[in-house]
């Protein structure tokens, strides 16, 4: 059984993941408008990925019993100046994300919850791996930031990469 606070918590947490979805698929019809396809097309998979992070969150309630409480969603920012811009909001946003998972484990530790630390445990390998992508994509951008060639190479590339089911 899932304890209330915890309940609260995973609901917050839930919206939360979905409020990431948002934000990844506004990046990407944003970078669509601005003639990066590979760019939206990796953003579109990873506001997907975000809709399956809720949904992990939700089938974990769900088998503990507990009530899933969908909340209205916050309004997202709907532009970027480059996908520069946008892969700097996608690591901070990230960071936050990591915050959120880490007081969820403390708060799954604090109160013995073990169900909910398995759980977890997925999340925070997770967040290794959005921090790192995200840090290397950004880190490589900054490169070709001043290069259109280099830059619609990294759109080509990142395109490729979207269509893979990893
Ligand atoms: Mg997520």
């Amino acid at each position: 059984m899932l304890k209330t606070k915890m309940e609260v918590e995973l609901n917050r947490q839930v919206n939360f993941e979905l409020e990431s979805s948002y934000l990844y698929l506004s990046m990407a019809y944003d970078m669509e408008n601005k003639g990066f396809e590979g760019f939206a097309a990796w953003f579109a998979k990873q506001a997907k990925e975000e809709f399956g992070h809720a949904t992990r969150f939700m089938k974990f309630i769900g088998e503990m019993d507990g009530k899933v409480k969908l909340e209205p969603i916050a309004a997202v920012r709907q532009e970027w100046n480059s996908p520069k811009d946008a892969f700097e909001d996608t690591l901070m946003h990230e960071k936050l994300v990591t915050e959120k998972i880490y007081a969820l484990v403390e708060l799954a530790n604090e109160t013995k919850d073990y169900p909910a630390q398995n759980m977890l445990k997925w999340f925070v390998d997770e967040q290794v791996e959005e921090e790192d992508t995200a840090r290397k994509v950004l880190e490589k951008l900054k490169k070709v930031e001043t290069h259109p060639a280099g830059l619609y190479a990294m759109d080509a590339q990142l395109g490729k990469r979207a269509g893979n089911n990893d």
